[in-house]
């Protein structure tokens, strides 16, 4: 970590934004993957200006899932980077505010979603359009190859992003690395039953990565596993089998 960031590959950098993450992938254009909350949005914009890059040189935005710490943000960098914003088709509906087709709330527990539904009007995100339409298995050109892994569980429609040429992942919310005391001995979990929509659907998810070829794993809310992620992800997945 330096000043505020995690630089994963020389041109792959992890943002912490209030508890989420977003990644900025800077190439000859600049793909974000999330935008924070609400709030965010600026910080990303702020983030590629001090890289010395224009935010009219964000051209694609990726959604990992429609949840407000990873989308809030998503409405103002579009308009102010012009970039295009791709989401999973399950979950277009919802970001894009189509009347009937509120966001769900994320807390399973009736009694909290209550308790919540104030504040999570608060950080509701604005809608936006979506532009491209993301499906299991699409491949997109960033970082040689970003491939659109499907890994539903923790939403209908959540996406992890898969580098084949860098061993690498951005597993969103499909996967947690939580720390024990003082962060010592973090160790892989399932995304949190409290905002999961479906655990069992979670659980297969990780069954699918774990058959990735990874060296590198990053995670929306934790530090990432830099080498060797591969066989700790399988150990893992072994344990849910
Ligand atoms: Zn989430
Ligand atoms: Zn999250």
């Amino acid at each position: 970590m330096s000043s505020g960031f995690h630089q994963i590959l020389p041109n792959l950098y992890q943002l912490p934004v209030g508890g989420t993450s977003v990644f900025v992938i800077v190439e000859d254009t600049i793909t974000v993957v999330d935008a924070g909350w609400r709030t965010s949005g600026r910080r990303v914009v702020e983030f590629v200006q001090r890289l010395g890059r224009a935010p009219q040189e964000i051209s694609l935005i990726v959604s990992t899932h429609y949840h407000a710490d990873h989308i809030g943000g998503m409405a103002h960098v579009k308009a102010r980077t012009g970039g295009r914003v791709a989401v999973h088709e399950a979950e277009v509906p919802y970001v894009q505010g189509h009347p009937g087709a509120r966001m769900p709330n994320p807390f399973q527990n009736t009694v909290v979603g209550l308790l919540m539904t104030p504040l999570l009007a608060v950080m509701q995100p604005r809608p936006f359009a979506v532009d491209l339409q993301l499906h299991d298995g699409d491949r997109l050109s960033p970082l040689g190859g970003m491939e659109i892994v499907h890994t539903p569980g923790h939403t209908p429609g959540s996406i992890s992003l898969y580098f084949p040429q860098h061993g690498l992942l951005i597993a969103g919310d499909a996967l947690e690395y939580k720390g024990g005391w003082l962060d010592r001995r973090r160790q892989l979990g399932l995304p949190s039953g409290m905002v999961s929509s479906d655990m069992a659907q979670a659980r297969e998810s990780v069954l699918k990565l774990a058959k990735l070829d990874l060296e590198v794993l990053c995670f929306s809310h934790f530090p990432p596993i830099q080498g060797g992620a591969g066989p700790s992800l399988s150990r893992f997945a072994e344990s849910l089998a």
